[in-house]
């Protein structure tokens, strides 16, 4: 009885992929990587995240915005857990998800721990201008090749 209303998971990962990263509204959270695990525990909705950087202010936002969005779609048995390890790493973001960041102007992380290239020209002569950009997810850099700024998303 019960098992009949209750929504698909793949359902619930539809609307919660709908949900934006606050800093970096191009991306949800599922480009980002870090819904781990949605799963029913009997009728009780279970969504493990996991933060993508300890003291990263998105984080609260993030669980309330899930909690949210969960809520408005009728899931009133819902359990948040945080789920540390193993820790987010920009690795998890999605091809997908690298793609929008550049496409935004933003160069998607590297494991090399600075851009590739120039998300304007594609230009590779870049340098970097500070260590904080416009949120702490990201630093400055600019690109000898155009001339332009841009933000390389740094967190690891
Ligand atoms: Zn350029």
């Amino acid at each position: 009885m019960v098992s009949a209303t209750l929504p698909s998971l793949a359902e619930v990962r539809g609307w919660l992929a709908e949900i934006p990263d606050p800093e970096i509204p191009v991306l949800s959270l599922a480009d980002l990587g870090v819904i781990r695990d949605v799963a029913w525990e009997g009728d009780t909705l279970e969504v493990a995240l996991t933060p993508t950087y300890s003291g990263c202010p998105a984080t609260a936002f993030i669980r309330l915005e899930v909690e949210r969005k969960l809520r408005e779609k009728g899931i009133d048995k819902l359990r948040l857990v945080e789920r540390l390890d193993p820790p987010w790493t920009t690795d998890w973001i999605s091809a997908e998800g690298r793609a929008k960041l550049e496409a935004y102007g933003i160069a998607p992380p590297q494991p090399a721990g600075g851009p590739a290239r120039c998300p304007r020209c594609g230009g590779t002569d870049l340098e970097r201008v500070s260590q904080f950009g416009s949120t702490p997810c990201k630093a400055q850099w600019r690109c000898r090749d155009c001339l332009e700024p841009f933000d390389y998303f740094k967190c690891i």
